[in-house]
């Protein structure tokens, strides 16, 4: 069986390689398909403070296709990196939730925070800054921009410093904040942590749901946590499935929890109607249905 070699740095082009080069022109090709004909939806999956009341929601693409029905964004969005489409649907997406955003203030859907993944190509495309601008401009007004946080993850530390605070300074300046989505996982530094002006740090999913297994994974937890303290960083934890863990990351000072315990990724009128039924308080039940 043939399988993908490097040979001093020379990768040979054999049938498995060839099989997946066209695998992802074939994605590609059907995501770019996909975009015009309005395939890409938008979920919302609420996060909730310490009280266990709904603060917010991280917008999450999904890809429903007639013919394989859901792909991960976690396998489309990494082809989209590759290929450059992920700037034309990165901008949809963007445009997207800016207007559920703006429409939910209007209907007086009141949320505190509203995060959107960037990915790290999309991030350092050379219009991006004119693009959010416009979209803010189209959308949102001074008081609503302030809730929308993008999310960011430690793979933008692939360019220099100087030109990531540059770019983040400039879309702070609307009034966005910034995200470091699955910290822990990657190479940045306690030097580069404290240089970047982010405001919120998210503890990655995978030390999580090592709570009351792995005692490492614990010392991650505590110890990202208070590093986001000292920095007077907001914290946020992800992958949330059970009492114990939020019991844990409770104790531990975590400002925002969100995971299937609470709720999973809703769509628009599903989130809409789960804020409703919250809004007096109420006892927390999760929700374990997903569309
Ligand atoms: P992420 O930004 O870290 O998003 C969190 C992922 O964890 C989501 O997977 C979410 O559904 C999942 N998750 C949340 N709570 C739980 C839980 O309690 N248990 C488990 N097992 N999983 C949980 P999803 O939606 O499949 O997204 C995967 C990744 O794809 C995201 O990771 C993000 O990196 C990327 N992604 C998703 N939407 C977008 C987008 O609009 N733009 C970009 N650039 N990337 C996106
Ligand atoms: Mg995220
Ligand atoms: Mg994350
Ligand atoms: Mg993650």
């Amino acid at each position: 069986e043939a399988k993908a070699q490097g040979r001093d740095g020379i990768i040979v082009f054999n049938d498995d390689l060839a099989k997946r080069v066209e695998y992802h022109l074939e994605i590609e090709r059907r995501l770019y398909f996909a975009l015009e004909h309005n395939e890409i939806e938008l979920r919302y999956q609420p996060q909730f403070n310490k009280e266990r009341k709904m603060i917010g929601c991280e917008v999450l693409v999904r890809w429903n296709n007639h013919e394989f029905g859901f792909v991960s964004p976690a396998e489309f969005i990494a082809i989209a990196e590759k290929t450059g489409l992920i700037i034309e649907l990165g901008n949809y997406i963007m445009e997207e939730a800016f207007k559920t955003l703006s429409q939910w203030s209007e209907n007086e859907i009141e949320i505190e925070q509203f995060s959107i993944n960037i990915s790290v190509r999309q991030f350092f495309h050379a219009t991006f800054v004119e693009q959010v601008e416009q979209l803010v401009r189209k959308y949102l007004n001074e008081k609503i921009v302030k809730k929308v946080v993008f999310e960011v993850t430690e793979t933008i530390l692939i360019e220099d410093m100087q030109r990531i605070i540059a770019l983040m300074e400039r879309i702070k300046r609307l009034g966005i904040s910034f995200s470091m989505d699955d910290f822990g996982t990657g190479y940045s530094s306690l030097s580069s942590l404290r240089e970047m002006p982010i405001d919120e740090l998210k503890v990655d999913r995978s030390f999580v749901s090592h709570v009351g297994e792995q005692r490492s994974d614990e010392l991650m937890i505590t110890t990202i946590l208070s590093m986001a303290k000292f920095f007077q960083l907001k914290t946020v934890a992800e992958g949330v499935e059970t009492e114990e863990q939020f019991q844990f990351l409770l104790k531990n000072n975590c400002d925002i929890f969100q995971g299937f315990y609470f709720a999973r990724a809703l769509g628009k009128e599903q989130f809409e109607n789960f804020y409703k039924e919250r809004r007096g308080g109420g006892e927390h039940k999760s929700i374990a249905y997903e569309i």
